[in-house]
């Protein structure tokens, strides 16, 4: 990232200090707050943590912090450190690696089996062509991994939006998220079939319910 961004630490400020008040009090260990010239690149805002040690940095895109208020923004960190808080990232990681696992065990079956030659037309065992065997057979696999992964990842959006209501407030991750998807131009109303297939994030009708729930 930084690389082909230009990251700045947050100028002191009414911002800077509502993000440390919050941090304070969530318990999250605060190393530094950074904004990033996205908008040099695209008009996507988002927010992140950088560094996996005690001590995290977080990155602010320059659209985020130019199109929310402060109580917006803090809301939106208060989801992200729920994300954090709740050990997503970590899952995340876990379930990546199990996904790679299970890909390299399916291809090494795969890759040496005479079979697969055998099944595209060929008389003698193609290393080729047992690797676009691989690819066509795994395709259903990866598709049913993506799923799972794609449901995890709605749930965990609802827990970081219960997580930042609780330990913030409800109404202004709220407003932060309408005007996200403003930005974003997303759909409002998506099929519930569509979602389930597609969808990493709860569509916005969804998530403002279940926080007004809470
Ligand atoms: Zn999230």
């Amino acid at each position: 990232m930084p690389l082909f961004n230009k990251q700045t630490p947050l100028e002191q400020g009414e911002l800077r200090d509502a993000i440390e008040a919050f941090s304070a009090k969530a318990g999250f260990q605060l190393d530094n707050v950074f904004v990033i010239d996205g908008s040099r690149r695209s008009t996507k805002a988002n927010a992140y943590f950088a560094g996996l040690g005690a001590k995290k940095r977080i990155v602010l895109y320059d659209t985020l912090v130019k199109d929310l208020e402060v109580e917006e923004l803090v809301a939106v960190l208060a989801h992200e450190i729920g994300h954090y808080k709740k050990k997503h990232t970590i899952k995340g990681i876990i379930a990546a690696l199990c996904q790679t696992g299970i890909m390299l065990s399916v291809l090494s079956l795969f890759i040496a089996n005479p079979l697969l030659s055998a099944a595209l037309g060929a008389g003698i065992h193609s290393f080729h062509l047992a690797l676009i065997s691989f690819a066509l057979l795994y395709s259903p696999l990866s598709t049913l991994m993506g799923l799972g992964m794609n449901s995890f990842s709605r749930k965990n959006e609802y827990e970081a939006d219960r997580f930042a209501a609780h330990h913030f407030n409800a109404a202004p991750l709220g407003s932060a998220l309408k005007k996200l998807s403003v930005n974003n131009l997303s759909n409002l109303s998506p099929h519930p079939a569509y979602v389930f297939f597609h969808y990493s994030h709860p569509p916005l009708l969804q998530r403002l319910r279940a926080m007004t729930t809470i």
